[in-house]
């Protein structure tokens, strides 16, 4: 604990925050990393807050390239904040760099630190409480897309390698799958059929983008609504932040991974499936809301492709699951017996629904484009 509070006060010292440290508190609701709220008095006697956080290194296995698709991001983002009104104040999260310029801090025990201007007046919302909330999310992750859309995204760092190659996720399970090394494949042939039956559907967005017809955008790959700023006076979006998964990939996997947990009506664990639907009510929600966001800078491809990208997201994470239980459960979490395989069921259950009302998900689309 001690090595770990001096190393708190490394950072401290080591990033540009302005002003007199006045203290430094753990801070939110965060996953992944350790967020702390550090607070500096300024001349006037005024407080100005910073987030400071170690980056989780077991997670994230390239730190550097990390904080440089931050930084990057970031970066241009404040830019065409600036360009449009003037003005970069709260509506995109900023880096504080280190006082030698670098976009982060390494303390003497490999840990990685990075500071942030500190949002005010706003919140992140860990559960949808109202519609709106979605739909607040939808927008910003939409305005999200559309700002960066003339960023090169082939520029950033893959930091998790195929993460959304569905097609290499097929293979991983097929693999798994022939090792069998538990011998649970005998009990789980439903859902063993439910994937095979559906090996054309995970290489359609890669197939489009091979041709050229599937544009690399940059993608935030962690689109939950609490990776999203909320107004405490307002209740609208401010912006997103969590930029740790950003890397090149497709419009419609960000949409399609919002809607595989936004649009469910149960949890991702459920067991009883009865009470797991997707609910076409909040796509449409979340679809008209990322429209507007995107305000045209999807391409005509990519319109068509937002139902898949729902479909397909929702499929590969099931994949995801079922694999993880073919091979012993060493990647997810597990807590009871079997936990990957409901998992993966409530996943299934989503694509069965999705595909049954397939037209409608289409029309919703096509009544925003
Ligand atoms: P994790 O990857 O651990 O989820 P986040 O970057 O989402 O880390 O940060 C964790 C929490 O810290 C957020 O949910 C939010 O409450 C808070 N937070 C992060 N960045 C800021 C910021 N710039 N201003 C205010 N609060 C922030
Ligand atoms: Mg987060
Ligand atoms: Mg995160």
């Amino acid at each position: 604990r001690e090595e770990s509070c001096s190393k708190i006060e490394d950072a401290i010292q080591n990033i540009d925050f302005k002003g007199n440290f006045a203290d430094c508190n753990m801070y939110g609701n965060g996953h992944i990393n350790d967020t702390f709220v550090v607070r500096y008095t300024q001349e006037d006697g005024s407080i100005l807050r910073y987030i400071l956080q170690r980056i989780n290194h077991e997670v994230f296995k390239d730190p550097v390239g990390l904080m440089e698709n931050v930084a990057g991001v970031t970066e241009f983002l404040r830019n065409k904040i600036l360009e449009n009104n003037g003005n970069a104040d709260g509506e995109t999260i900023n880096l504080i760099k280190t006082k030698d310029g670098k976009n982060f801090y390494q303390d003497s025990i490999e840990s990685y630190w990075r500071g942030y201007r500190f949002i005010e007046d706003a919140a992140c919302y860990d559960k949808v409480e109202k519609p709106d909330d979605f739909y607040q999310s939808a927008l910003a992750f939409g305005h999200f897309q559309n700002q960066l859309s003339d960023y090169p995204a082939e520029t950033l760092h893959e930091t998790i390698k195929d993460f959304h190659n569905t097609p290499d996720r097929f293979m991983r399970f097929k693999k798994a799958l022939e090792e069998d090394i538990l011998g649970r494949a005998k009990n789980i042939q439903e859902e063993i059929r439910f994937v095979l039956d559906r090996e054309q559907d995970t290489h359609i967005l890669m197939d489009l983008y091979k041709k050229g017809e599937m544009p690399l955008r940059v993608t935030h790959n962690d689109t939950k609504l609490n990776n999203i700023m909320i107004d405490n006076k307002t209740g609208k979006a401010i912006c997103v932040i969590d930029l740790d998964t950003v890397m090149s990939g497709f419009a419609v996997n960000d949409f399609g991974d919002s809607i595989r947990f936004g649009a469910s009506t149960g949890a991702e664990d459920e067991k009883d499936l009865s009470k797991v639907n997707f609910d076409l009510g909040l796509y449409e929600l979340y679809t008209k809301g990322f429209l507007e966001g995107c305000n045209g800078s999807l391409t005509d491809v990519e319109l068509d492709m937002l139902p898949v990208g729902a479909k397909i997201m929702t499929l590969e994470c099931g994949i995801r699951f079922l694999t993880d239980y073919l091979q012993g459960d060493t990647y997810f979490k597990i807590h009871r017996e079997g936990h990957n395989l409901d998992r993966c069921r409530t996943q299934f259950k989503l694509v069965s629904d999705m595909e049954k009302q397939w037209d409608a998900m289409y029309e919703i689309v096509n009544k925003y484009r």
